[in-house]
């Protein structure tokens, strides 16, 4: 792969996974841009600061030393050194973690680590597949390619549910369902980068494909 493919949309698509798998495949550095919101959201708990103080939020988020991988096979996330790769996919975090990034200098200030991460991964290995909420909108608005992936929302948590039950945090369906439905009103309502697609996306609905056939359907798109 040459250049930025660019994946978008709501949780429970099945778009890290296919993210991640997408990049193997084609050789390409993969980068993980929730994670780095989510590390932000554990650095705000752990000090104790409130999620909706955005003043504090800043603080804490112009302090830390947040090291984002992208290395597909091992998608790694650091917080002053440590790893935090479980802990960010906590209920705390998920809780918190949509007032958190609607912080315009929350925003900012990851979007700079953003475009320098992608910017290192152009150069070393050629091209970069990113999944977020607003990467063809403005982290990377000249993106090769871009998808905005869509599922219906029982759809999607089910998908979550699976997830989180496989990495050994029990939840059900109907809870999962009110935390996507949650999540998804307030990314696509805020004020800054509100999780839309960009005009130039093509829309692929996940609803009735398993991993294989996202990946399937992605790499297509990358061929086309
Ligand atoms: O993708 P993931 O579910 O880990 O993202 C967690 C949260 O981080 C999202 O619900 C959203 O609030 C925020 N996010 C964002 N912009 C991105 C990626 C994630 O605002 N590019």
């Amino acid at each position: 792969l040459r250049g930025v493919v660019a994946l978008d949309g709501p949780s429970g698509t099945g778009k890290s996974s296919a993210a991640r798998r997408l990049a193997a495949s084609l050789g390409a550095r993969y980068l993980d841009t929730g994670a780095m919101y989510r590390a932000v959201t554990l650095a705000v708990l752990r000090a104790g600061v409130d999620p909706a103080d955005a003043e504090r939020v800043t603080e804490v988020a112009r302090t830390l030393r947040l090291v984002q991988g992208s290395d597909p096979q091992r998608s790694t996330t650091t917080l002053d050194g440590t790893d935090v790769g479980t802990d960010i996919r906590g209920p705390e975090v998920t809780l918190a973690v949509s007032p958190v990034s609607a912080v315009p200098q929350v925003r900012e200030l990851l979007v700079a680590q953003q475009r320098a991460i992608i910017a290192a991964a152009l150069e070393d290995a050629g091209g970069i597949v990113v999944e977020g909420r607003d990467i063809g909108t403005v982290v990377v608005p000249d993106a090769e390619l871009k998808v905005y992936l869509t599922a219906d929302a029982q759809a999607r948590a089910q998908r979550r549910t699976r997830q989180d039950n496989a990495s050994g945090r029990t939840s059900t369906v109907d809870a999962t369902l009110a935390d996507v439905q949650r999540r998804d009103a307030y990314d696509s309502s805020r004020a800054v980068s509100p999780l839309r697609p960009a005009e130039d996306a093509v829309e692929l609905d996940t609803t009735s494909l398993d991993l294989a056939g996202v990946l399937a359907a992605l790499v297509d798109l990358v061929e086309q």
